[in-house]
């Protein structure tokens, strides 16, 4: 997909949270989808796997949403996710054009394309560039600064990490891994422009070293998780599974099963 869209998805999500009087943290898109009269749902907790779903009925539509990582952060991205799919032009259109088939067409080209595109509105909803820029200048660069943007910004410290090397200047290069291998990897603009640096793949072995060491243990995985609160966000970024209709919602012909970050 192109740069350009998700860009302008991007902007989407950051004129929608100043359209409803967001200007400052946290953006609440609890409240933007109370004002549009769209319900929201928490999910069943015996549902695993499935971040977020929405479903159109007529003029309105329902918001579900996952709570078993217990992330508040993770939860807001989720409906900010959703609340994607009813803001940007064409979704809502797509969705229900689609019909339950769009579920069995995992990671093909239009249902990849939506899902990115939400992905962005929600990371530019919740974490708009002008107030990310000011928060981050007012914050060490680094992982200090990025745990703080998450705690203010009411957002997954996954979605944090990744909009601070988007509106950041300093060069950064996010990486997250698992086990000996790396799972994805985003690295901002400055960063790609100091020069011939590797650019790297999912799947590539993670280096010796002491990032590969902590990851053989996994007690040390779990320590951090409960410290960070890191495992409870575990999806890379702009990832889509799509999957048949959960027994929770009526098989519908509107609605979207989705994953966020
Ligand atoms: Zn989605």
């Amino acid at each position: 997909m192109a740069g350009f869209q998700l860009k302008i998805a991007t902007q989407h999500g950051e004129k929608v949270a100043e359209e409803f009087g967001f200007n400052q943290f946290p953006i609440r898109p609890r409240e933007i989808a109370k004002a549009r009269d769209i319900v929201i749902q928490a999910k069943p907790a015996e549902v695993k796997g499935v971040s977020g779903a929405i479903v159109f009925a007529g003029d309105s539509a329902t918001i579900i949403y996952s709570t078993e990582y217990g992330n508040k952060g993770f939860e807001n991205f989720s409906i900010a996710h959703e609340l994607g799919h009813w803001f940007l032009p064409g979704h809502p259109e797509e969705i229900v054009k689609g019909g339950g088939a769009h579920m069995s067409r995992a990671h093909f080209t239009q249902n990849t394309s939506i899902e990115l595109e939400a992905d962005h509105f929600a990371s530019g909803l919740l974490l708009p560039s002008h107030l990310t820029r000011k928060l981050l200048s007012n914050n060490q660069i680094g992982l200090d600064g990025i745990l703080k943007l998450a705690e203010t910004a009411h957002c997954s410290i996954t979605a944090a990490a990744i909009r601070a090397a988007e509106c950041g200047a300093y060069p950064m290069a996010i990486i997250v891994s698992r086990g000996d291998e790396i799972a994805y990897a985003f690295t901002s603009e400055s960063f790609k422009n100091l020069g011939k640096l590797a650019f790297l793949r999912k799947g590539a072995p993670l280096p010796v070293g002491a990032t590969r060491g902590f990851n053989a243990d996994a007690a040390n995985v779990m320590r951090a998780a409960s410290s960070f609160s890191l495992i409870r966000n575990p999806r890379p970024p702009h990832r889509e599974d799509h999957r048949a209709a959960p027994h929770w919602s009526k098989p519908s012909r509107y609605s979207r099963i989705c994953q966020g970050r």
